[in-house]
């Protein structure tokens, strides 16, 4: 049998049986993965403590048999981010972006840099430094870019003004057309949300370029609830999908 190896990040296990675990992974070799681990819900010896999740690891699996999952054979912890399982703040987080990533890339659809994205943040919340409200802009944006849902937020969405010419402070964003309209046009807009020029300013300034650089902004507090409140409109809005741990961070932050 052929076996594959690759760097992992645990994103979902789903109990298989009474003694086996599904594994949802996101792979940087082969974008997502699901995999069985075969005797690892029942064993103690047998990826003990291992397989938890948001852990980096990196792993072997051989391919199944005809069209079964690939088997796991090996994993070796790189970072386990414990930090973030033991804060239920961290967790619900990490469970969203986890997620968002599970519910909404293919199998085996590679994106490298979805990869490196997810586990930077990961690494930021686990060390703690960075507030996981700007974690989660900063991941939530930049996940949007990569799927190729870029919310619009340079010109109105209606009559294309350009938004950086306007005199105003404050913008609409009109989550169903997808971007920023200008006061000229919010009267038509329905579904929109305030965000004002600072706000749109930090939100462009991390949607692109070196990630590194982008994680260490610190935004003012009205960014962070702004850019906050929006994302968690916009992201689900267009993915037409309810996010269960999305649902369940709103509930635990309040
Ligand atoms: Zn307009």
């Amino acid at each position: 049998m052929s076996s594959f190896a690759t760097t992992a990040i645990l994103l979902r296990r789903v109990d298989f049986g009474d003694y086996d675990l599904i594994i949802h992974f996101y792979t940087l070799n082969k974008g997502k993965l699901s995999v069985i681990a075969k005797s690892a819900k029942k064993s103690t010896k047998r990826f003990a403590g291992i397989l938890e999740l948001f852990s980096v690891l990196d792993i072997v699996c051989s391919k199944g048999r005809g069209r079964g999952l690939p088997v796991l054979t090996e994993a070796i912890i790189k970072h386990p981010f414990a930090n973030i399982r033991s804060n239920i703040i961290k967790t619900a987080y990490a469970s969203y972006w986890a997620e968002l990533i599970n519910e909404c890339m293919e199998e085996a659809q590679k994106q490298k840099q979805l990869f490196y994205l997810f586990r930077h943040v990961l690494e930021a919340l686990d060390l703690g430094q960075i507030p996981a409200a700007a974690l989660s802009i900063i991941f939530q944006i930049r996940f949007m870019t990569i799927s190729g849902l870029r919310p619009n937020l340079s010109s109105c969405s209606i009559c294309q003004t350009e938004i950086g010419q306007t005199k105003e402070n404050n913008f609409a964003f009109d989550i169903g057309k997808g971007g920023l309209v200008c006061s000229g046009c919010a009267a038509v807009s329905v579904r929109k949300l305030c965000l004002s020029k600072g706000t749109v300013k930090q939100l462009l300034w991390v949607k692109s370029g070196d990630l590194a650089k982008a994680i260490r902004i610190r935004f003012t507090s009205q960014a962070l609830k702004e850019g906050l409140e929006f994302l968690e409109a916009f992201v689900p809005y267009h993915l037409e999908k309810e996010l269960r741990s999305l649902v369940f961070l709103k509930q635990i932050r309040t």
